[in-house]
């Protein structure tokens, strides 16, 4: 039997002030009598998601595969108060971080899947397009309840962005993984990948950058989700620096996508499309982000209240996590401040319980 444990703050979102106890790992509103108090006043946030990042990709590619360096990358972000995360493609095997008490919770995607020489080197699993429902079953049955297609990337023949997938092999792979329990998600940065995965019934895009207001519109009908990984769209204009000389037209539509990011982001959320926070940690960009992002989603037109409640109660009831709730497992952060009142508060968390034990 652990220590229980006894917090009193404002439990968000509700906005109440309370007192919560944590017993046998999860919180109940019961007064468990001798609970040691960790912490006393400040606003209770259900624990933070990072909708979209990688543990298990390092800078270039390069897969990590030794425990201490998958450690390391959910470590960071664990720190910044993400609580769990949603692994959106991964090389490597990291069920071994499950068994790590003070790491986030993880819900996996499988590894990526792409068509040949159409994603980074390394990382998918490539397949030809009559192969992609087996493909597809393959990868929910190694995840968590996702998997995770590669829509569209540079086509280096046409020398630009261009869909992977024929929409009928879409079609016949969405519906496998629903019949697997599994829901998909899929990378894209343009716009023509777009109408093939949302007519498909896929449930989210990952980046969304190329999304129309006729595509949003159709997404906000279905409920299609977005995770505009605003962190990792700050380098759009980098990738266009990298590859204008071979692929000018790449380049030059890498720079239109970016210039019309936030604008996007603004306009889904507006039209009732569900949005979320994802860093896209993993790779070139670093773990422990999902304050930047949170940010971002507001600098483009989310009211504060809702770029929090994208990584966190929302999130969530997304990925099918409870909040602060009788019986639910206690992953809670504290802060001084209101997070809904300064996003800033995100940088300094006073106290994380996580599976019930103080962490931080
Ligand atoms: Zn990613």
């Amino acid at each position: 039997m652990s220590t229980a444990l006894h917090l009193a703050g404002v439990v968000l979102p509700e906005g109440e002030h309370r007192d919560v106890w944590v017993r046998d790992g999860r919180f109940t509103f019961e007064p468990v009598p001798g609970a040691e108090t960790v912490s006393r006043g400040g606003w209770l946030l259900p624990g933070l998601v990072d909708a979209h990042c990688h543990v298990g990709i390092a800078p270039g590619g390069v897969h990590v595969e030794d425990l201490a360096g998958l450690r390391e990358q959910a470590l960071a972000d664990r720190v910044a108060g993400v609580l769990a995360l949603r692994d959106c493609g991964a090389p490597v095997d990291t069920r071994a971080l499950d068994d790590e008490p003070d790491l986030p919770r993880i819900i996996r995607a499988g590894q990526h899947i792409a068509a040949p020489r159409r994603y980074i080197r390394g990382l998918a699993v490539e397949v030809e397009p009559d192969e992609l429902v087996e493909q597809v079953r393959a990868q929910a049955r190694r995840g968590d309840g996702w998997v995770k297609l590669v829509g569209d990337w540079i086509d280096r023949a046409q020398g630009d962005l261009a869909p992977e997938w024929p929409a009928e092999a879409l079609a016949a792979a969405i519906a496998a993984a629903h019949e697997e329990g599994a829901r998909v998600t899929a990378h894209t940065f343009g716009t023509d990948a777009l109408p093939g995965l949302i007519g498909a019934g896929i449930d989210c895009i990952e980046h969304g950058t190329g999304l129309t207001e006729d595509l949003i519109g159709e997404m906000a009908g279905r409920g299609t989700a977005v995770v505009p990984t605003l962190v990792n769209v700050e380098h759009f204009p980098g990738f266009a620096a990298a590859g204008e000389k071979k692929f000018p037209a790449y380049a030059s539509t890498m720079r239109r996508l970016y210039a019309q990011s936030g604008a996007v982001v603004r306009a889904a959320f507006e039209a009732g499309v569900p949005v979320f926070a994802g860093t896209d940690a993993g790779g070139s960009i670093a773990h422990g982000l999902i304050a930047d992002e949170v940010r971002a989603l507001h600098a483009a037109g989310l009211p504060a209240e809702e770029a929090l409640a994208a990584a966190s109660w929302r999130a969530r009831s997304w990925l099918g996590l409870p909040c602060i709730e009788e019986g639910a497992p206690a992953d809670v952060v504290v802060y001084d401040t209101d997070p809904r009142a300064d996003l800033d508060s995100l940088q300094r968390p006073r106290r994380m319980i996580l599976r019930g034990r103080v962490v931080a």
